[in-house]
């Protein structure tokens, strides 16, 4: 188990204590959750409270980060969640791809609800999202994304805890940004280790060569082509995961006096070049 885990796993009860009080209290005041996930690690990024928590409420889910994640695998997310029960849709929150479903499928999971609003005369009636997520899913990206020019009108609302936060996105609907810090589940050491990947968790809180040794071993198995294309690695079925990030290293000319390989650099490098998509498309989870 890695430092950063033992760190977390300390702090992360009574984090999540708070945080799912918040949720609870405000959850009367929505009609609807949007539920953040990255779309590279939809599991991993996935707090399993979430559901709980919210219990009947309907839910949209959010595969954001699309623009990073393999579309084949994108869309056999959607239909397992399909089949789940919940609509779900691929977006890119940073170039707003994707992002014109929301609305009409907000409508369409909540036309029960709208209808009968009008029936009660309550046309002039806001439709409440609450968005919820584990940090660095892309939640304030979503947000500015959606409220554009109106993000500046978000204001506080009688009743309701001061960390509440809503934003106006036209089209009769509210966002409302996830009251609380909802944590990832750290204490499971392979989400961790994907959240790591992904870079949800701080460089400095882990040791960054271990993880790129990891991400390698994976990538050996899922994506061995990609190794090939980018780095030339190839034949390294049997290549153990401390010689492969040295190999890694040795491609690249990364080396310290002596010329021995500089596996450090080429961890900071890989994990990189894996984040920015330089690596392809790449999903670590499959359905
Ligand atoms: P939050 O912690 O959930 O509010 O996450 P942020 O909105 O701060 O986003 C975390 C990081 O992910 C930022 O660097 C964003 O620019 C980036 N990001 C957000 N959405 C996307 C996306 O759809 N694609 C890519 N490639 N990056 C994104």
């Amino acid at each position: 188990m890695g430092d950063y885990q033992k760190q977390n796993v300390q702090w992360f009860p009574g984090h999540m204590a708070k945080t799912r009080r918040l949720i609870k209290e405000s959850l009367p005041l929505v009609d609807a959750v949007a539920e953040i996930l990255d779309a590279r690690i939809p599991e991993s990024s996935r707090n399993p409270e979430v559901s709980k928590l919210i219990g009947e409420k309907p839910r949209i889910i959010l595969l954001n980060k699309c623009d990073l994640a393999d579309e084949t695998t994108t869309r056999s997310w959607i239909k397992h969640y399909a089949a789940q029960g919940t609509r779900a849709i691929a977006v890119d929150c940073r170039t707003g791809k994707g992002l014109s479903e929301f609305r009409p499928v907000i409508s369409d999971i909540l036309k029960d609800k709208i209808k009968s609003n009008h029936e009660k005369g309550m046309t002039g009636r806001s439709i409440r999202v609450m968005v919820v997520g584990i940090p660095n899913t892309g939640k304030s990206t979503f947000i500015n994304k959606m409220a554009g020019k109106n993000k500046a009108k978000a204001a506080d609302k009688p009743g309701v805890t001061r960390q509440n936060q809503w934003f106006d996105i036209g089209g009769g609907i509210q966002l409302l940004d996830t009251p609380g810090v909802l944590w990832p589940k750290f204490e499971d050491a392979k989400v961790g280790d994907k959240l790591a990947f992904t870079g949800s968790v701080k460089d400095e809180i882990m040791d960054i060569e271990v993880i790129a040794q990891r991400l390698l071993a994976l990538l050996k198995v899922s994506y061995p082509g990609r190794l090939f294309e980018r780095y030339g690695l190839k034949d390294i079925e049997t290549i153990e995961d401390h010689a492969l990030l040295e190999m890694l290293a040795v491609r690249r000319g990364m080396l310290i006096s002596g010329g021995e390989a500089d596996s450090e650099r080429a961890a900071v490098m890989l994990l990189d070049e894996y984040r920015g998509g330089k690596l392809g498309r790449i999903t670590l989870e499959q359905v």
